[in-house]
């Protein structure tokens, strides 16, 4: 059986990051698995700027930040890379059934795994929208593709369900593209985008938000014809009598990101209710001894930087797990309680001898508010001018914090 010292599932900007920062860290012997025809994942088909501001001090594109990555694994001698190639397998002992078309049909065992599958979209499977079911249904990022990297713009006239940041770009590029976006429904009473989208995509095209609304009714036999949204009230629930009508060719679906976790349930790995990602350690390892998880495979991720950064802690620690390194001390639960969704690492070691950068995000929209963060005596109060589920929050928990913490970490969001 072929063996590596490092797997790495994936060659997105998390697979890249973490490749070439076990390299940096002595590992000689790493090999990346990518399904696509080139490495660079999701962000070959995001060619608007935006990518980058933390880790280069600069807005680049999509591919042009996934070149930097790609610049720095390809012609390294320490990594290997497999394209066209996929992962249909992962067993617990870390061992990876691999299709590929140089290598054929074969097995892998890895001394350690680097989860980095991505994550992908809800389908209209998922949500409930009473209608027919006519073409000119896709799902943003799948109208992205067609547009960005096959230039085939699906539709004329378009109307956006879900105002997450995927449906928030799709707007302003059809628009640029010469369609008519009608407008964007949210379910929500806030976006599930970030600001600078909301700006930039919508207010700056008179594209309207409808907050608090729904898609109640698909039209058309063959083709789309028409939607109908409604209001709905603060439970959810739609309004009668509220609804409106829209002639569209084209109705986009942005209704939420789910990690691409299959090969991480077949293999036994303990996953997330909230995240749908694994549970990891502050090494980022999962459940399973050696293996490791990072990028939207993990959690899912609004900026390409902070998958950058957790990617390269996922691989500094491979490194140092096959040197025989790993946490120290039993394991503290970080509990997301009042206002959180979840924070990240789910469990960290008592004795960790470093800093831990935890990832959140809160339940609802507020402004002025404290994140409080406890366990036993310990508290520490980190002040917020405002927090939003779309944005995920970092909190540093120092060392000298984690001296004091001896049990359970509790997380909760509270408006001064
Ligand atoms: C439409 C969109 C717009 C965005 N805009 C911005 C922005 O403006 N600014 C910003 O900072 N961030 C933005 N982001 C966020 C950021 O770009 C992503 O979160 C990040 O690129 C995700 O990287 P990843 O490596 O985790 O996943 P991906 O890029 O999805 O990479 C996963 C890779 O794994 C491969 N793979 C999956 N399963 C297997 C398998 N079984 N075997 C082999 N290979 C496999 C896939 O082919 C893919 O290449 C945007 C994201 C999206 C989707």
């Amino acid at each position: 059986m072929e063996t590596h010292d490092i797997v790495i599932i994936g060659g997105g900007s998390a697979g890249l990051a973490a490749a070439y920062q076990a390299s940096q860290n002595g590992c000689h012997d790493i090999l990346i698995i990518e399904q696509g025809v080139e490495c660079g994942g999701i962000l070959q088909q995001c060619i608007h700027n935006g990518f980058g501001l933390h880790t280069f001090k600069e807005e680049l594109s999509g591919p042009g930040y996934a070149q930097r990555f790609i610049d720095r694994v390809e012609n390294n001698p320490d990594i290997d890379i497999w394209l066209e190639s996929t992962v249909i397998e992962m067993r617990n002992d870390k061992t990876l059934t691999v299709v590929s078309p140089k290598k054929g049909y074969l097995e892998i065992h890895a001394k350690a795994i680097i989860l980095a599958m991505g994550c992908r979209e809800r389908t209209r499977g998922a949500i409930d929208i009473k209608g027919t079911r006519p073409n000119g249904i896709y799902n943003a990022g799948q109208a992205q593709k067609f547009l960005n990297l096959d230039g085939y713009l699906v539709g004329k006239r378009v109307f956006i369900l879900g105002s997450g940041d995927i449906g928030l770009i799709m707007a302003r590029r059809m628009t640029l593209e010469g369609a008519k976006v009608l407008g964007v429904a949210e379910l929500m009473p806030y976006s599930n985008g970030l600001a600078r989208n909301i700006k930039q995509c919508l207010e700056d095209f008179d594209i309207p938000l409808y907050l608090s609304h729904t898609i109640t009714k698909i039209i058309g036999k063959d083709n789309l014809e028409k939607i109908v949204i409604s209001q709905v009230d603060e439970n959810r629930q739609v309004i009668p009598d509220t609804e409106m009508e829209f002639e569209v060719d084209t109705l986009l679906l942005s209704v939420g990101l789910i990690p691409e976790n299959k090969l991480s349930e077949d293999a036994g790995i303990k996953l997330h209710s909230q995240t749908k990602g694994a549970i990891v350690d502050e090494c980022y390892m999962t459940s399973i001894p050696g293996i490791f998880a990072c990028g939207n495979v993990l959690h899912v991720h609004d900026l390409v930087d902070f998958v950058t950064s957790e990617a390269n802690k996922a691989g500094y620690w491979a490194v140092k797990y096959i040197q025989g390194q790993t946490g120290d001390g039993h394991l503290i639960n970080q509990i997301a309680n009042n206002g959180i969704s979840y924070v990240l690492p789910q469990v960290i070691h008592e004795n960790a001898q470093a800093d831990i950068e935890c990832s959140l995000r809160v339940q609802a929209p507020h402004k002025d508010c404290q994140i409080i963060i406890k366990s036993g005596d310990f508290q520490k109060i980190v002040k917020k001018r405002s927090v939003a589920p779309a944005e995920m929050e970092k909190v540093i928990l120092r060392v000298a914090d984690l001296k004091q913490i001896h049990q359970d970490i509790e997380w909760e969001v509270r408006e001064c």
